[in-house]
């Protein structure tokens, strides 16, 4: 319910003599506001009251004496005719038979007088004496609309502070106020400004931060579990259409899409072959669409007590709408409804059937914008109004992956890992491994990473294939049973890949069928240090190449990852405890920023060395020459000639331990 229609109804009340509303709400500051412009409109008086400061303001004349609940009693027909006291906290006092009776005589008083006692706090206990003369209130968080005011408020700060704040559009303000729904107005500006604040551009990180302040409204159920969003949907190796057909799905949150009308999704069903990424796509949906992911726990809800899984089922799904936008993700629900099809007979079976009617009936209901986002690995157990046309936007089939669909998935966890792709033979690979899932595919990847750790190598195409050929894909043994739930997939859901794609791998599979691979007499080994340069792994290239060196001076290291990494620029590195100690200039800030990175972390240290050896090659940095490292600063730019090795400097390493990067020109 939007604050305007709340406030229209408690303004109705107190217009019609209603003596005594019970008003609950955790947003103490933005009601207490709403309730005194309320107040002005209507013109009444509004007192407030709590147990530390009595009323405010208080009566003229009046003497101070320790405010209590019997005496705010006392004094409230001392005040004139209309007003409203709104009195904050005073839950643990209705407990008193003194102050209650007293209450209850008052009433008539505050009929006459027109005056309205505003029970105001988070917490709402009626006693049963009281209910009949009172109203209870809910106050709702606010709605779009109030953190619309709130948002362009916070915005207008931020820009006040910051000159280089971000200019944002339409839709980008309307997902920002979207992604804190359900919070209160005083965390949704708290979440913005450490979102927002010194940001000068939007990138998905700035969601996922506003987003994850949900966390804790998830927190109050045990049903819901809050994922973190980490994963995108650049992460799903193939399943084209479903993408499609997902950031489809996204454009119709858009604000340009409530103005023509268009429906809000309700959600999918993903049918599939296990480990071919359902629940990825559930987990990349939500960060998609910025909006929180709740996995709903199905069998802890059925776990309840007979009667209480009903009302479970109703509280968490009142939950979700309070959060909403979100996305909530029923994991696994032929396991979680299993049974609902049997003969019906049980008890068990019966409370199954209402609670997929519950839900069911509140999907097709509910208003908000709520995306369901359903996952099955077969349909023998699964509630046949489930799958009924209408229930969901769409039924998805995730069948085993294509040899395409193999190779992308492959390409993605190595990148994920930081592997460039370039140095594997994936079509071998993926040709290989037909038959294997999403998940299986990446475990080919962690067993050989482990693996070549383990033997001391640098991941290589042999360790891959070894890997493949030690693990035995699910789909050897569930053989049968995928071909079923193919069969009946066929005509009952949409696939998740297109068809155009599958011929695609037919014709690739020929292809490479014929192609020769590189013949190993060809093949001259790079060492292992530019192995891992060359797959991406840079940190771990340069601590190799200092490692087989054993003591490196800069323009050495500069010089060996030339081939992997832009080298050369205008940066240079320096003590940070002592800035004008110069150790080298005239690199890249990339290359800069790794070497930071390793001495840091204690990979790599930094040792002063003889100039001569700098001599040698003839190179060096234009600057007076500093021969030991010093504690006291040095007031002009000075250069230390040094190196870099895998082990501490006896000396001089604390010293040396702190260094950073700065504009220093050419070396
Ligand atoms: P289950 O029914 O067993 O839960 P699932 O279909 O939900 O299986 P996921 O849990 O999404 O499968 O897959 C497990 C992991 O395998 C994923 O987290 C991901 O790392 C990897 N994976 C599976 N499919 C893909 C894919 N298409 N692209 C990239 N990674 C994938």
């Amino acid at each position: 319910m939007k604050t305007e229609a709340v406030l229209d109804d408690i303004r109705s009340r107190i217009e019609a003599g209603y003596p005594l509303l019970f008003l609950k709400t955790a947003e103490e500051d933005r009601w207490e506001r709403e309730l005194a412009e309320l107040a002005l409109e209507i013109e009444r008086g509004l007192v407030t009251w709590t147990i530390t400061r009595g009323l405010q303001p208080p009566l003229s004349g009046e003497t101070y004496e320790e405010p209590s609940a019997t005496r705010l009693l006392v004094q409230l027909n001392e005040y004139p005719e209309e007003h409203l006291f709104l009195v904050k906290d005073f839950h643990p006092y209705l407990t008193d038979p003194v102050v209650l009776r007293q209450l209850r005589d008052l009433l008539p008083d505050l009929i006459a007088q027109r005056k309205t006692l505003l029970l105001f706090g988070p917490v709402m206990k009626v006693p049963l004496e009281l209910e009949k003369d009172s109203v209870r209130i809910e106050l709702p968080l606010p709605a779009y609309e109030d953190l619309r005011e709130e948002f362009d408020q916070t915005i207008s700060e931020i820009r006040g502070s910051d000159a280089d704040a971000l200019e944002l559009n339409a839709d980008n303000e309307d997902r920002l106020i979207k992604a804190v729904m359900g919070l209160t107005a005083q965390e949704a500006r708290k979440a913005w400004m450490r979102a927002l604040r010194g940001r000068n551009e939007l990138n998905d990180d700035v969601f996922t931060t506003l987003i994850s302040e949900k966390r804790t409204l998830a927190s109050g159920s045990d049903l819901l579990e809050f994922y973190d969003l980490d994963e995108n949907v650049n992460d799903i190796g193939g399943l084209d259409q479903l993408k499609d057909w997902m950031s489809k799905r996204a454009e119709a949150y858009s604000p340009r899409a409530r103005e023509q009308g268009i429906p809000l999704p309700k959600g999918m069903l993903l049918l599939g072959v296990q480990g071919c990424g359902k629940s990825l796509t559930a987990r990349a949906t939500a960060r998609l669409l910025s909006f929180p992911l709740m996995r709903l726990d199905i069998a802890a809800l059925l776990g309840a007590q007979r009667g209480e899984s009903e009302k479970n089922m109703r509280s968490v799904l009142s939950l979700v709408e309070s959060i909403a936008p979100a996305v909530l993700w029923l994991d696994e629900i032929e396991k979680g409804f299993a049974g609902v099809e049997g003969d019906g007979a049980g008890a068990a079976d019966a409370t199954m059937l209402r609670l997929v009617g519950t839900f069911l009936t509140w999907m097709a209901e509910i208003q908000k914008p709520i995306f369901v986002v359903a996952t099955a690995n077969s349909v023998e157990n699964l509630p046949p109004e489930m799958l009924r046309r209408g229930r969901f936007d769409e039924l998805f089939f995730v069948d085993l992956p294509n040899f395409e669909e193999r190779k992308h998935i492959l390409g993605i966890h190595l990148k994920k890992r930081g592997w460039k792709t370039d140095q594997f033979n994936l079509d071998d690979l993926a040709r290989r491994a037909d038959g294997f899932s999403g998940a299986e595919l990446e475990q080919i990847v962690v067993t050989a990473l482990i693996d070549a750790f383990g033997n001391g190598r640098v991941l290589s195409q042999e360790e891959l294939e070894r890997a493949w050929r030690t693990t035995v894909p699910l789909s050897v043994t569930m053989e049968d049973k995928i071909f079923a739930l193919r069969n009946w997939a066929q005509d009952r859901c949409r696939r998740a890949t297109s068809d155009s794609r599958v011929t695609a791998m037919l014709e690739a599979e020929q292809r490479i069928d014929t192609t020769r691979l590189p013949d190993d007499d060809e093949f001259v080994p790079l060492p292992p240090w530019a192995q891992l340069a060359a797959a991406g792994q840079l940190k771990a290239g340069i601590v190799e190449f200092i490692r087989k060196d054993g003591d490196v001076l800069f323009p050495k290291l500069v010089e060996a990852m030339q081939p992997y990494m832009e080298v050369t620029g205008d940066q240079g590195l320096a003590v940070r405890t002592n800035p004008n100690t110069v150790l080298w200039a005239g690199m890249s800030q990339p290359l800069c920023e790794l070497i930071c990175e390793l001495v840091s972390s204690k990979r790599i240290y930094v040792h002063p060395t003889e100039l001569d050896r700098y001599k040698e090659i003839q190179k060096g940095v234009r600057l007076p020459i500093l021969k030991e490292p010093t504690d006291e600063k040095v007031p002009r730019a000075v250069w230390l000639p040094s190196s870099l090795r895998t082990a501490p400097h006896q000396v001089h390493s604390a010293r040396l331990s702190r260094i950073g990067r700065m504009k220093l020109g050419g070396s």
